[in-house]
């Protein structure tokens, strides 16, 4: 083994442990039933009219389990279950919009979850119409969607440009048969080629695509062949997120093969390569595990300085509430969290009754406040000044890191390197007051 790959694989080992995603803090785990519809309904209630507002749908339903798959989704063969989601949906979307002080701006919508092209077109013009007779939308607000290219059919397409969706995210992880047969989704390049070319042809102007590394069968060449098929269909943006095997929390995980996984240092030189092969490509690094030309929007915020971290992953959406409608669906506000019933069923129950169907959440204290701008200008930025949380402890668990080369350390200021870059979540849990020890088996490898 080369000496570059055998000190990648030491760091690896090293640092390689379970860490948040850090896409909130503090993290899901540590949200409690402590929030409530009657707290949701408060701080709804006490939004300022004129604040933008950043709106999720979460569709949770696919076609098939995909093995790989880490989202909050069920399988389903049958439209009837999916159109009568949406109507309740669409009835959480009255509630929400009748406990907020009127009718206030959408700057974002986001759809995701589960797989959003599961509807018929039909269906998604019907929603889109009804959000923005709910919300007020202008030029400036994007338009977000999830899609998997097996149900994404020509007509919802052409609808998704025609409600006027700015950008599509289309999942693809591996282009190769061997790895996609591993994780139980196939899907032909030249399927996600055509649907990258309809995707343009209805007029959407941004186009991401979805790419795994740490997944069964691959390996760092076929990595980075993934990296350059991608690269061939012009995405604005390219996500590469590293497989998080956790059958113990995810049971659909556990068909897939073990023996076939690569090992933490293979896995590392993978995510590593890749991204080198991305920037080659020039594309610019955002955060962890996205790669922007440089003209794109998530780019752009790099540069400017107002890069965001939310529960989609990295955004350049800078509005300070998320509104999480949908079975599961997370949302922010100025006071804390919001997290909406996961189980559908219950979800269901509580729209039905005209409740607002949050279960549990988290209220935000003033340290709450000071570690999450720490950890997310680290998520977004690679760099922050620590000096509300230092402390000597603070600074001991630091020196591994900065010996390693990870981190630099100047005072009460530390900078993530480069070479610290993919261990960017492993520094930040050292600003987490909620992550204890044994509690890591809930999240997923930091590399
Ligand atoms: S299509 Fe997406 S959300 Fe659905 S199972 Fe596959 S990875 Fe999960």
């Amino acid at each position: 083994m080369p000496e570059t790959a055998r000190m990648n694989e030491a760091l690896a080992v090293k640092y390689g442990v379970n860490v948040p995603r850090y896409t909130s803090y503090p993290t899901a785990p540590h949200f409690s039933r402590a929030v409530s519809e009657g707290v949701y309904r408060n701080w709804l209630a006490a939004l300022r009219p004129e604040q933008p507002l950043s709106l999720y749908f979460h569709i949770p339903y696919c076609r098939e389990m995909c093995w790989f798959c880490g989202c909050h989704t069920k399988a389903t063969r049958r439209y009837a279950p999916v159109g009568d989601y949406l109507d309740i949906l669409l009835r959480e979307v009255d509630l929400v919009s009748a406990a907020a002080p009127g009718p206030m701006r959408a700057a974002h919508a986001h759809w995701g979850g589960g797989s959003p092209s599961m509807l018929s077109a039909e269906d998604w013009l019907r929603m889109v119409a009804h959000v923005r007779s709910r919300f007020t939308f202008d030029e400036a607000s994007e338009l977000a969607v999830e899609i998997d290219p097996r149900t994404a059919s020509a007509d919802y397409i052409a609808a998704l440009g025609e409600s006027g969706v700015t950008r599509v995210s289309i999942g693809v992880q591996d282009f190769r048969e061997e790895v996609q047969r591993a994780i139980n989704r196939i899907q032909p390049y030249a399927l996600t080629a055509k649907t990258v070319e309809l995707v343009r042809a209805a007029g959407v102007k941004s186009v991401n695509l979805d790419l795994m590394y740490g997944l069964p069968h691959q390996s760092v060449d076929s990595v980075l062949e993934q990296v350059d098929l991608a690269h061939g269909l012009s995405p604005d943006r390219i996500a590469l997120f590293g497989y998080a095997h956790v059958p113990w929390m995810k049971t659909h995980q556990r068909l897939i093969d073990e023996a076939a996984l690569p090992g933490l240092g293979e896995r590392f030189e993978q995510s590593q390569a890749a991204a080198m092969r991305l920037r080659a490509l020039g594309y610019v690094a955002i955060g962890f595990d996205h790669f922007a030309r440089r003209d794109d929007g998530l780019a752009q915020a790099l540069v400017e300085g107002t890069l965001q971290r939310n529960f989609q992953g990295y955004t350049s959406d800078d509005a300070d509430v998320l509104v999480g409608f949908g079975a599961s669906a997370i949302g922010q506000m100025p006071k804390g969290y919001v997290q909406n019933e996961p189980a559908i069923g219950r979800y269901v129950e509580e729209v039905k009754a005209g409740r607002l169907p949050v279960v549990r959440g988290a209220v935000l204290s003033s340290e709450d406040r000071v570690r999450r701008d720490i950890i997310n200008e680290l998520m977004c930025h690679m760099e922050a000044n620590i000096a509300p949380v230092s402390s000597p402890d603070t600074v001991e668990r630091l020196a591994p890191l900065v010996e390693d080369g990870l981190v630099v350390r100047q005072g009460t200021f530390i900078r993530i390197t480069e070479k610290g870059r993919p261990f960017v979540r492993v520094v930040a849990s050292l600003f987490d007051a909620y992550l204890h020890y044994g509690e890591e088996v809930r999240h997923s490898k930091a590399v």
